[in-house]
């Protein structure tokens, strides 16, 4: 098997596109079509302040690794969620990163922020506690640092698990939410998803071909989840029909999207913290009254 554009010994065959790449060129492919969906979806303007929210793991480490390649403004998150050895060894991984991508990075502690850790939240959706978290602190000490977007790793194959569970519970609201980006307003700093047409296993390999050295192991707290049940029916499609996921995110869009009904959702600030919610009080706020 050889490069379709070099004709060295490829180091990946990319069904959908039939090509193969050496690990050069594969490095090339995914680079443009991040910098593709960029451009398409119009994530990145030249004024803009990025926050990159990095955990360790190949996602976003790919992320990073892109963003300082193709732009200046861009400066990497970190939150120590003080997971024990899982945590500390994404705390170096995301260290050499930074120091790799030449970009500053930032490193917050979960226990100084809010005081305590995940593991010591005993409630029994850990991961939902956490993802919230997670979200309310990023965009928090975005909004306070003056950045006017956060990127986050969010894959093709992570947005089609989620559409999927959407679609399975009838979640309309949800669903005609979903999409590469969401717009500031106000205390609520915008999120991108550069990331979009990128499948998961072409981060892995992504990775591996330019030398980054993420973190192989998952977070002990993680269970199977729905999204795993989903993602490995969609890659069962994705081996009979090379390509149905790239048509399934690009047919959402295109056609599934427009159809949704839009609901104009009013955000207020919270009671006790300031920032934006729904309620008279936000879910973190609420959330961390229970924990305590
Ligand atoms: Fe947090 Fe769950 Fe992810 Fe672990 S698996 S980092 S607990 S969301
Ligand atoms: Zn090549
Ligand atoms: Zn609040």
């Amino acid at each position: 098997m050889k490069c379709s554009v070099c004709k060295k010994p490829a180091f990946v065959k990319v069904r959908y596109m039939k090509k193969s790449y050496c690990k050069e060129h594969f490095a090339q492919f995914i680079e443009s079509k991040v910098k593709n969906t960029i451009e398409k979806f119009k994530l990145i303007d030249e004024d803009d302040k990025i926050l990159v929210a990095v955990s360790g793991g190949k996602d976003s480490s790919a992320l990073l690794y892109i963003l300082s390649k193709l732009f200046n403004n861009v400066v990497a998150i970190h939150l120590d969620l003080g997971i024990g050895e899982f945590s500390r060894k994404s705390k170096e991984a995301v260290k050499e990163l930074s120091k790799l991508c030449n970009v500053e990075l930032k490193i917050y502690k979960l226990k100084d922020m809010v005081g305590f850790s995940i593991p010591e939240i005993k409630l029994e959706r850990r991961c939902g506690a956490c993802g919230l978290i997670k979200r309310y602190l990023l965009n928090k000490i975005a909004y306070e640092e003056g950045f006017n977007k956060i990127a986050v790793g969010h894959n093709l194959d992570d947005e089609l698990s989620f559409i999927v569970n959407c679609l399975i519970s009838g979640d309309i609201k949800q669903l005609s939410r979903i999409g590469p980006k969401t717009q500031t307003k106000g205390k609520l700093i915008g999120r991108i998803k550069p990331l979009y047409k990128c499948y998961e296993s072409e981060m892995k390999l992504y990775c591996d071909a330019v030398g980054i050295n993420y973190v192989k192991e998952i977070c002990p707290f993680s269970k199977g989840a729905k999204q795993a049940v989903y993602k490995k029916a969609l890659d069962l499609i994705e081996e009979k029909s090379p390509g149905s996921k790239l048509s399934f995110i690009n047919s959402f869009i295109k056609k599934i999207k427009p159809l949704l009904p839009k609901e104009e959702v009013k955000l207020n600030e919270c009671k006790e913290c300031g920032f934006m919610t729904t309620s008279d009080v936000c879910s973190f706020c609420k959330l961390v009254k229970r924990i305590k």
